[in-house]
Order: C-alpha cells, then sequence, then structure tokens
C-alpha cells in the first residue's frame, strides 16, 4: 500500500496518538467524517475521498466506528450493490467477494474488537436501522492492537467500551449454537474484563490492566462469530435512535437479558457467575456497572418512556436475538426495554 486512506473521526484527530500514527504515514488523505454511530453516508463519504485521492488501501485508527466505517469503505470500493444488499439478515455474505483493497486496523479502545472480526455495523439511511454486515473477506489484513494506545482513553470511554467487550463475551457463550472453541475463548474473557476493568478505571495507567482489556476485547470479538444475543438486539436502537454509546447501552440492559434468559441457559449462567466471584451472573454484572460508574437504568441515559415501543419495533428487526438463548418475541424485548427504564 503506497497511498492509504487514513480513516478515523474528528475527535481522535485531535489526541496525541493520531499526531504519531500521520508522524509515520505523513502523505496519506486523512478522512475523519465517521460519526459516532456511522452512518451510510459516512461511509459513501469515504468512498469518495478514496477514489479521489487514488488511494490504494486504508489504514483504520480509532474505536469501533471509524474502524467499522472502514471495513464498509473498504467494501464499497470494489463492490457496487447498495450496502443494505450486502445486510447479513439478506444473508448478504454470499454477494461479498475476496476482492477487496488491503486494510489494517489500528484500535484505540478495548471495546469492539472489531480490528479481529469479519462484521460491521452500520446504520442504513433509509432505514435509520443499524445494520450488520458479515464477511470473512471483511477481516482486516493487519491488526494493531497496542495496549498502550489506549492510556489515555478518558474514564466513560473506558467503561463504555470495556462494558461492550464484556457483554461481547457474555453473550457469545450464552447464545446459542455448538462451538466449543469460542465458548472457552468467551469464559476466558469475561473473567478478564471481571478483574480487569475495575483497575483500568481506578489507574488508567495500569499497563497490564489495559493489555488485559485489550485482549479482552479481541477474545470476545473472536468469540462472538459464534453470535450474540438480545442485549445487542435492544443495544442498536438505543444507539440509532437515542445517541446512547454502543457499549454503555449494552452495560445497562445487560443484566434484565440475563434475568429474562436464566431458566433457558441455567448451566452456562453458573459458569459465567463462577468467573466473576460467584453468586447471581446479573447481580454481579450490576456490581461491575456500579464499579465503573455506569447508571442502572435508562432513564438515566435521557430515553424517553414513551419511545420503547418504537424501539423495541426496531429491536425485533435486529438479527443478534435469533441466537439468543431464550426465543424474544417483541413484547419480551418491550418487556426487558421497561424493566430496564
Ligand atoms: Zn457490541
Amino acid at each position: 500500500m503506497s497511498q492509504p486512506l487514513l480513516v478515523t473521526d474528528a475527535g481522535l484527530a485531535r489526541t496525541p496518538v493520531f499526531e504519531r500514527i500521520t508522524g509515520l504515514i505523513p502523505r496519506a488523505p486523512v478522512f475523519t467524517e465517521v460519526e459516532p454511530n456511522p452512518t451510510e453516508r459516512n461511509v459513501l463519504a469515504g468512498v469518495a475521498a478514496y477514489q479521489q485521492h487514488r488511494c490504494n488501501g486504508i489504514v483504520g485508527l480509532g474505536g469501533g466506528s471509524p474502524l467499522d466505517a472502514a471495513k464498509a469503505i473498504r467494501l464499497k470500493i470494489t463492490h457496487e450493490l447498495p450496502l443494505a444488499e450486502y445486510d447479513d439478515l439478506r444473508d448478504g455474505a454470499r454477494l461479498i467477494s475476496a476482492h477487496v483493497p488491503p486494510y489494517i486496523a489500528i484500535a484505540t479502545t478495548s471495546g469492539t474488537g472489531s480490528e479481529v472480526s469479519r462484521s460491521t455495523v452500520i446504520t442504513l439511511t433509509e432505514t435509520n436501522r443499524k445494520t450488520v454486515v458479515f464477511s470473512p473477506h471483511l477481516i482486516p489484513t493487519l491488526a494493531i492492537a497496542d495496549p498502550e494506545l489506549t492510556l489515555d482513553l478518558p474514564p466513560h470511554l473506558t467503561a463504555g467500551t470495556g462494558m461492550d467487550a464484556f457483554t461481547h463475551n457474555v453473550e457469545a457463550y450464552i447464545s446459542k449454537g455448538y462451538q466449543p472453541v469460542c465458548d472457552a475463548i468467551a469464559l476466558s474473557g469475561t473473567r478478564m474484563v471481571w478483574e480487569s476493568l475495575p483497575r483500568a478505571m481506578a489507574n488508567p495507567r495500569d499497563m497490564e490492566a489495559r493489555s488485559a482489556m485489550m485482549m479482552a476485547s479481541m477474545m470476545g470479538a473472536i468469540a462472538f462469530q459464534k453470535g450474540l444475543g438480545a442485549a445487542h438486539s435492544l443495544a442498536h436502537p438505543l444507539s440509532s435512535e437515542c445517541g446512547m454509546h454502543h457499549g454503555t447501552a449494552n452495560a445497562v440492559v445487560l443484566p434484565f437479558v440475563l434475568e429474562f434468559n436464566r431458566q433457558a441457559a441455567a448451566d452456562r449462567m453458573r459458569d459465567l457467575a463462577a468467573q466473576c466471584g460467584g453468586g447471581e451472573i446479573a447481580d454481579q454484572v450490576r456490581e461491575l456497572n456500579h464499579r465503573v460508574g455506569i447508571a442502572p437504568r435508562l432513564r438515566e441515559y435521557g430515553v424517553a418512556e414513551n419511545s420503547l415501543p418504537a424501539l423495541a419495533a426496531k429491536a425485533i428487526q435486529d438479527g443478534c436475538h435469533q441466537l439468543n438463548p431464550r426465543p424474544c418475541t417483541q413484547d419480551d424485548l418491550l418487556g426487558m426495554y421497561r424493566t430496564a427504564w
């Protein structure tokens, strides 16, 4: 790659991490128009920048939003159909070939693990729905996961992204399907977040805790290739409709989803609790949220009570709950929103 497009967001472009990276590739054109929950519009603008500067590769720098946006830009460079056609719910992976430009993903948060996963989540213009595109050809060519880049992450982002990594490991472990390799990774990742996230919050420059979080984030993304669950279906509309941070939304709804699932996956709940100090896993998650400063209820994040039915109508259309251990109706999802509210 001799002319990479550097994809990041405006916030990161003001940080020393950005300075370090651009110092290494000083001639690379920079694209910063990535919103916190990346949209189709961002992706198309990135494709235009790539073509305008005649680029021949992509470097993504940031948390989940820039890394996912870069993945979708990479796809759209060589794949001409509208993004909606590649929707995982429509089995869009069959339309995605290996013919995509090289992509180096540099993670600056420990949350999504987008740097090692084959999925990207983009909010489509037509539906305003977070849509998952999934293909092995979307896995970055090279992932740089250097915990040093996370040392200056502000506390609310350390907490939110860290709880996203936690939710990936937990939901992957209880999701339906036979995948013991992912299960082993997910259990270990759950324990690592439980032990390390409060440490990283208490001492942001604790390199050991930051390293463990970076690793647990990758483990979560590897494990959730097996599947996720209802927490992610509930979290996606909370971001696209109410602007909540993705990981924070997962953190708030997760205890209620675990209670909903209690009977359907009792053994697995016990395994998870054993990684987190014992007791009931839902209570342990509440405790972890408390320790990292995440409020227990949706109403504390500006979500209006009368918006819950519309959110449930979006959540049922989200594919993640299809692998939840207990099947979910729209009413079930609304019930979880109400208790979480
Ligand atoms: Zn997530």
